[in-house]
């Protein structure tokens, strides 16, 4: 087990300093430009898949570095950069986990290579989970995957949305119901592969902010994909439905609740890590601002009422990191969120980066409320942190929970 540090080393912090350098040289320049086309900025993924940053090697190397700090450094760096571009780059690392996590050798050899295409044909994958009707309900899915024994094949009926790169990508990881009277436990997750007929887009959403970034719905209406498409396998899965369907008969549901949580804690500092770049990234401007604009003779930071909001800002996001940090490395290293820990540095880093990127947009009075300075795509980007992987009010449900142990509503 790695100790816990708050100090990078060497090799992270070459690795750091090379993302800053890519995230100021090539994301921050075109972020304006991606924000207002509102379209996927494939010319920068192939950039950052010809320099090594969009594909897998990069993105497990960070996922399995045992300190816990690889992710959280690499997604701080490119979000700062900016938010909508490096959603674009990281979304298919985010499907590619899911394969990781649940997948067999086969199936993560098969399909992630898959997923991000190679330098000169870039391609993205999408994790489709979330339904019309089931957001934070996620037990509410009504998506369902039918074995057709037969032909050894599984059909997909549904609607997802909110799907990042949803319709536009190689590869679809969706989540289905196989066993409804399981609640969330009765959950599997299939791979679409390319081209599956019965796969489509349906609307593209347009967005507050992070527009760079496509999210769309994805309908699939008889979609077959071959029976070696189920994560993990089919013997698995019944395994696993045998185990749930008993404990659900010995009323041992909350045992079942409290297992399955242990995954989000560990994937939710790394949106953590997104809103800590973002914050940071509008903190800098803010604090540059501060300094050189005028007013009544002198620049305007010599106000404590501008100079101790730029103090908050700073010891907030320093503060978030650490939460964001300190999750990341108990995670990697198999700790137990006793306190549910991985929430909560995500509820912190997502209210910090909303709040920070406001008070930007106030320090640059006039100027921060038009498009010309970047605080303003700023706090439309970081409006989403406190709703996706989990709005903040589950954020403070799950900790409460695991706080009290009582099943809190
Ligand atoms: C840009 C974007 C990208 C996304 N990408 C993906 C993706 O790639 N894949 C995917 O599967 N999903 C994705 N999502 C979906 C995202 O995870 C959901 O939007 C989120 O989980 C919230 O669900 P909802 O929108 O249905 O809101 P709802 O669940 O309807 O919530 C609405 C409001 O009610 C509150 N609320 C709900 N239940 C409770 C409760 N019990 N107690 C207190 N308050 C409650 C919520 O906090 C929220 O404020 C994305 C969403 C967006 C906007």
């Amino acid at each position: 087990m790695a100790e816990f540090t708050m100090e990078l080393n060497d090799e992270q912090k070459e690795v750091r300093d090379w993302l800053h350098g890519f995230a100021a040289d090539v994301i921050r320049p075109a972020a304006a430009e991606w924000d207002e086309r509102e379209e996927t900025p494939w010319p920068v993924i192939q950039e950052a898949a010809k320099v090594g940053i969009y594909s897998l090697d990069f993105y497990a190397q960070q996922y399995f570095d045992p300190t816990g700090l690889g992710i959280p450094m690499a997604m701080e760096e490119l979000f700062w950069g900016d938010a909508g571009i490096a959603l674009s780059i990281v979304g298919t690392g985010l499907a590619a986990v899911g394969v990781l996590a649940n997948g067999t050798e086969e199936q993560i050899g098969t399909w992630i290579p898959q997923m991000y295409g190679d330098a000169n044909d870039v391609k993205v994958a999408a994790f489709c989970s979330s339904e019309p009707d089931a957001g934070s309900d996620v037990a509410s899915m009504r998506t369902r995957a039918v074995y057709d024994e037969a032909k050894d094949e599984w059909v997909l009926n549904g609607t997802k949305t909110w799907a990042t790169n949803g319709g536009i990508a190689n590869v679809h990881v969706v989540v289905a119901v196989v066993d409804s009277e399981l609640g969330s436990k009765g959950h599997a997750s299939f791979i679409v592969p390319p081209n599956t007929p019965g796969l489509s887009q349906g609307q593209k959403f347009k967005k507050h902010g992070i527009r760079a970034s496509h999210t769309a719905e994805v309908v699939l209406e008889n979609a077959r994909v071959p029976g070696s498409c189920l994560l993990g396998g089919k013997e698995k899965l019944d395994e696993r439905l045998a185990r749930a369907r008993e404990r659900a008969k010995a009323g041992n549901g909350e045992r079942v609740k409290n297992a399955a949580m242990a995954t989000f804690e560990a994937s939710r500092p790394a949106v953590g890590a997104m809103a800590v770049g973002t914050a940071r990234a509008a903190y800098e401007v803010a604090l540059d601002y501060a300094m050189t604009r005028e007013q009544f003779g002198r620049p305007i930071i010599d106000n404590q009422g501008v100079a101790f909001q730029l103090a908050d800002m700073r010891t907030s996001i320093d503060a978030a990191r650490l939460l964001v940090w300190r999750a990341s490395w108990m995670a990697v290293n198999g700790k137990q969120f006793t306190a549910a820990e991985g929430s909560m540095s995500k509820l912190f880093a997502s209210e910090t980066a909303k709040k920070v990127t406001a008070q930007a947009v106030q320090i640059l009075g006039g100027n921060g409320y038009t498009r010309e300075y970047p605080v303003e795509r700023m706090h439309r980007d970081a409006a989403i942190y406190t709703i996706f992987e989990g709005t903040s009010e589950i954020q403070r449900l799950v900790i409460a929970r695991t706080l009290s142990g009582m099943s809190i509503r």
